[in-house]
């Protein structure tokens, strides 16, 4: 309410200062270089309309008509005129002011309902984040109890239990992890959003970061009959890193590559200049390029990935981890032509 009476204050004083300005600038210019006072007016109707609307405007058009006539029209010093068209002047003044007052005031109002609709969508945001953090922590703590349940019933299964059963257990296990690493990513997500982690830098060698990734994805790519290929360069590719966070970045990518690819993803390391490289190549169906910039938003999956595992939190993670690294992640693709995801790093410490 006090802000709202302030605004009021600033709005209408704004009008009068405008108009007082004008006022000044008139006398001084008039007698001197012969200038025509109604511009001097109308730039004070305009920024009064400009800063408050509709009622400031009016309010500098009605003190500019009473102030013009005061100060320049015959009988000067009286609020009346005495030509027929000095009057005319004053009214066509007027007519105009209004005019610049009415459009000035919608571009205003169209101005601050702008702002509202972007401090209205940050504030979802910031509503959405908060949720997913309550709800990813207490998801937690009973996926934790199932899985710990789950496993000491696998642990200590009788002998002679039917096969069924057995897979069902294995089944809620293993579902258990997936939902697991699902909610461990949004906590990662959310606390990366909301700039809660903090790197823990140290020199590093960029090539290892990318074998450790690429190590982990192995069993899983060979398992489904894909081939990782490693092209790294002899001379280490050494940069200022957590590197456990960082390996999140290739780690990511290397897996949506084996998971979207056909046969073979080629993971590459390179020096350029003054930075290092990554690129993961796969021969997947490749990536449309109305979708290659939303494909890393969080939760955003491509038409062919929906009703796969997955959580389109993947690229969003590698992402946010990259960039605290003060690099940049960017995709580029045919469809049909597979994909290249590509990493670029400074060399220079950036953390
Ligand atoms: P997820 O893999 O869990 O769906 P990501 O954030 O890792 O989430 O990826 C988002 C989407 O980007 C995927 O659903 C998929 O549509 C698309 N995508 C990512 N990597 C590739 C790739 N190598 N080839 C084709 N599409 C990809």
């Amino acid at each position: 309410m006090a802000g709202s009476a302030q605004l009021v204050v600033v709005r209408y004083g704004a009008a009068l200062g405008g108009t007082l300005a004008a006022v000044l600038l008139a006398l001084v210019l008039q007698p001197t270089l012969d200038v025509s006072p109604f511009p001097i007016f109308l730039a004070a109707v305009t920024f009064s309309a400009w800063v408050g609307g509709m009622g400031p405007g009016l309010l500098a058009t009605i003190g500019s008509v009473a102030m013009l006539d005061f100060l320049f029209f015959a009988p000067t010093f009286t609020l009346t005129v005495h030509y027929a068209s000095d009057a005319v002047n004053l009214v066509v003044f007027a007519a105009v002011a209004l005019l610049i007052s009415s459009a000035n005031a919608r571009l205003r109002t169209a101005r601050v309902r702008a702002e509202q609709v972007v401090e209205a969508q940050r504030d979802l945001e910031r509503q959405k984040d908060e949720f997913l953090a309550n709800v990813s922590h207490d998801l937690r703590t009973p996926l934790t109890a199932i899985k710990h349940s789950v496993e000491a019933i696998l642990a200590n299964e009788p002998k002679g239990t039917p096969e069924p059963f057995h897979d069902l257990f294995v089944n809620i296990s293993e579902s258990a992890d997936r939902m697991a690493a699902l909610v461990d990513d949004l906590l990662e997500l959310t606390r990366l959003r909301a700039g809660k982690v903090r790197l823990q830098a140290a020199p590093a060698d960029l090539r290892d970061v990318v074998r450790r990734a690429a190590g982990a994805i192995e069993p899983l790519a060979s398992a489904r009959g894909k081939r990782l290929e490693l092209e790294l360069p002899t001379d280490p590719l050494i940069l200022s890193a957590d590197a456990p966070r960082l390996e999140r970045a290739p780690l990511n990518l290397v897996d949506n590559a084996q998971k979207h690819g056909r046969g073979v993803v080629r993971v590459r390391a390179v020096a350029d200049g003054a930075q290092l490289v990554v690129s993961v190549t796969d021969d997947g169906p490749g990536i449309p390029a109305s979708e290659q910039a939303l494909i890393f938003e969080r939760f955003y999956r491509a038409d062919g990935a929906r009703g796969r595992p997955g959580s389109g939190l993947g690229l969003p993670i590698a992402r946010a981890f990259v960039e605290l690294h003060g690099g940049r992640v960017w995709v580029e693709s045919d469809p049909n032509a597979g994909s290249t995801f590509w990493i670029a790093l400074p060399r220079e410490s950036a953390v």
